[in-house]
């Protein structure tokens, strides 16, 4: 809804994890223009419906998202797991090459807006067409594939703008293994509180600790970990500190879209409030989004996702959503 102004009216609306409310929503060049009773717009009554912030899913490679899971795991790492299923000269890489990125980019899109998300962080290069009318948002991001596929993480991460994260996958293993050791990182300059280490599953209690002592902050993708290498963080990792927010990873090794995602993560066990955290206000502050983001507040964005009403809390109804 990029023009014209328009009422959002009946609905209850989620202004957190356990607190919601039943006000008209206003809505305008695709902001939030007000919170208050509002009478002059085009009105769309959405009675019986609960209105969460869009959701964002916080790693994803979106030219992926028309691929099937590829591999037999567990693996005892992702390198393995990539070494075994990069043929590229037969199906479906080979096919799937095929097709322009820009269309494997918008079903990713797609893929993700059916899971209730209208922000992803992409961990690949930055397409223009991410610019042109692309249904998602897509922020900018620094990042490096990993320390095994990247010459040099401290120039990449000093290329990176101060506003903005820098994002590597790291420790993506079963198990700790002396290259995954968290001071290489810092020894590179690159360990500070805009770094956002995805996956994490072999970090250390020591790696956990220094990571929580720079303030850097973890993705966690259980469906990717548990498909490629049959593990995932564990309590010490979700109790460490950090923060926490929640990616599906690609579709070839990942959940079908967030709301699964969230399930999965559920059963860690973690509570339905973190979770709701994990994909809307931790996200945003872990991808240092703009003010507003990840939640519903007078001038922030419009991204809104709207859903049946049963009378939980916002946390308690996006664990019981279904795409
Ligand atoms: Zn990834």
């Amino acid at each position: 809804m990029k023009t014209g102004r328009w009422i959002l009216g009946g609905a209850r609306v989620a202004l957190g994890a356990a607190e919601s409310a039943r006000f008209d929503l206003a809505v305008e060049a695709g902001r939030i223009a007000s919170l208050e009773t509002a009478r002059d717009g085009a009105r769309l009554d959405l009675g019986g419906s609960l209105i969460l912030p869009g959701l964002i899913n916080a790693h994803d490679h979106l030219q992926y998202s028309l691929y099937p899971r590829l591999g037999r795991g567990p693996y005892p790492d992702a390198e393995s797991w990539a070494r075994a299923i990069y043929r590229p000269a037969e199906p479906p890489i080979s096919e799937q090459r095929r097709i322009p990125i820009s269309t494997r980019l918008r079903w990713g899109a797609v893929r993700n807006l059916l899971g209730g998300c209208t922000t992803v962080a992409h961990h690949d290069p930055y397409r223009r067409t991410f610019t042109r009318d692309f249904p998602l948002r897509v922020p900018k991001l620094g990042w490096a594939h990993s320390l095994e596929f990247t010459d040099s993480v401290g120039r990449e991460y000093r290329r990176t703008p101060r506003r903005r994260p820098f994002v590597i996958h790291f420790a993506e293993a079963a198990a700790p293994r002396e290259s995954d050791r968290l001071e290489r990182l810092a020894r590179e300059g690159a360990l500070s509180d805009r770094t956002v280490l995805v996956h994490g599953v072999a970090l250390t209690a020591e790696d956990l600790a220094l990571a929580a002592a720079r303030r850097a902050s973890l993705v966690w993708c259980p469906s990717s970990n548990h498909f490629i290498l049959g593990a995932s963080l564990g309590r010490a990792a979700l109790s460490s500190g950090l923060r926490i927010a929640l990616g599906t990873d690609s579709a070839l090794s990942g959940a079908a879209d967030l709301l699964e995602e969230i399930r999965t993560a559920a059963r860690a066990p973690v509570s339905p409030e973190r979770l709701y955290a994990m994909v809307t206000r931790d996200a945003a502050a872990i991808l240092r989004l703009p003010k507003g983001a990840g939640s519903i507040v007078q001038g922030g964005p419009a991204d809104l996702v709207v859903v049946p009403d049963r009378g939980g809390t916002p946390a308690e109804e996006l664990l019981e959503l279904d795409a």
